[in-house]
């Protein structure tokens, strides 16, 4: 049976105003166009790994309404097994997003159905999916943490991979980090963590504004608990992404250039193609420079979704 990845996280529709400029708080900017997309960094995850081949399994959970139905239809067209998907009493997921006329972005999201995801809808999933040990967990936190971590315990117990891409980066339980094989937070977040970590830890404040430093010490343990198993992946907007492990020396990859139209989602693209990349049998370098041609090529259209690629289109980039 073909590697599976099994997403575990948010589900949400996105509800986009584009402008010439973004708004300052308590300002009103007029002359927006809007389009409604199909979103949540959970559910976009499993729609990249899905459209670059891999088996694809998304547990997570929407309310009773109009964009449930929606959310669901997004995702069975991509062929995801929605056997995890939990219909609960909230509303469905919301972002609100504004973008500007350089793909800058604001975002606030509403969770509604992804706060009422729990540990135990998360078991009974994963009871049913039955990860294995050539699977990849890919897990977010757009979820309860409560609810994150149990995901993370089950597949690592279950000898899967797991994924933790920690965004938002707030309020995660630094034990948390040692569920997980690979951590793969933006710049922001990176910063985030550190930032949290500095509080108990002179060393992480000096290097929270050093990638490569702030990583560094993510993978090493603390009083709190052991750190990321295997390596830590930064992702850097348009100048790609670093690879770090304990053992090595950092591996720079470098973006792909291209007319970013949109970068909502990009890091959602890269998580996504890293587990796909993972569960067809990669190594993590490889899979990381699968994650960043894919993750450069979904910013050229607008939408989280619309942009990222299938494996047919980076053969096309490939050879052209
Ligand atoms: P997030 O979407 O979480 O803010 P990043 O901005 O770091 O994360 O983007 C994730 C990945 O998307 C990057 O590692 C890179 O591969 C790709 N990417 C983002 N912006 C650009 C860009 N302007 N040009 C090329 N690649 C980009």
């Amino acid at each position: 049976m073909a590697a599976r990845v099994i997403v575990v996280g948010s589900v949400n529709v996105d509800l986009v105003a584009r402008s010439d400029r973004l708004p300052a708080p308590g300002e009103t900017v007029t002359g927006a166009a809007y389009a409604e997309h199909d979103g949540g960094k959970g559910a976009n995850q499993a729609v990249a790994a899905a459209r670059l081949g891999a088996s694809v399994s998304f547990v997570g959970a929407v309310g009773r309404d109009a964009f449930a139905e929606r959310a669901r239809g997004a995702l069975e067209r991509e062929g995801i097994d929605l056997s995890g998907l939990f219909v609960v009493d909230a509303p469905t997921g919301v972002a609100l997003i504004l973008v500007d006329a350089h793909g800058e972005n604001l975002i606030s999201v509403a969770s509604g159905a992804n706060a009422a995801l729990t540990p135990a809808h998360v078991a009974d999933a994963l009871d049913r999916l039955r990860p294995s040990e050539g699977d990849v967990v890919l897990v977010g936190t757009e979820i309860s943490t409560t609810t994150a971590r149990e995901a993370l315990l089950l597949a690592r117990a279950a000898g899967s991979t797991t994924i933790l891409n920690p965004a938002p980066a707030t309020g995660i339980d630094r034990s948390v980090f040692g569920l997980a094989d690979v951590l793969v937070p933006n710049r922001l977040e990176l910063t985030a963590i550190a930032a949290a970590d500095a509080r108990s830890d002179g060393r992480a404040a000096r290097a929270a504004g050093q990638p490569v430093d702030a990583a560094r010490l993510l993978l090493r343990a603390t009083s709190e608990g052991p750190g990321v198993r295997r390596a830590v992946i930064v992702t850097l907007g348009a100048d790609g992404a670093v690879l770090v492990t304990a053992e090595r020396e950092p591996v720079d990859l470098p973006a792909r250039r291209v007319r970013a139209i949109d970068t909502v989602g990009a890091g959602d693209t890269f998580a996504g193609a890293l587990a796909a990349g993972v569960a067809q049998g990669l190594e993590l370098e490889p899979a990381a420079r699968l994650a960043v041609t894919a993750a450069a090529v979904s910013t050229q259209r607008e939408g989280a979704r619309e942009g990222m690629p299938t494996s047919a289109d980076l053969e096309t980039l490939r050879v052209g």
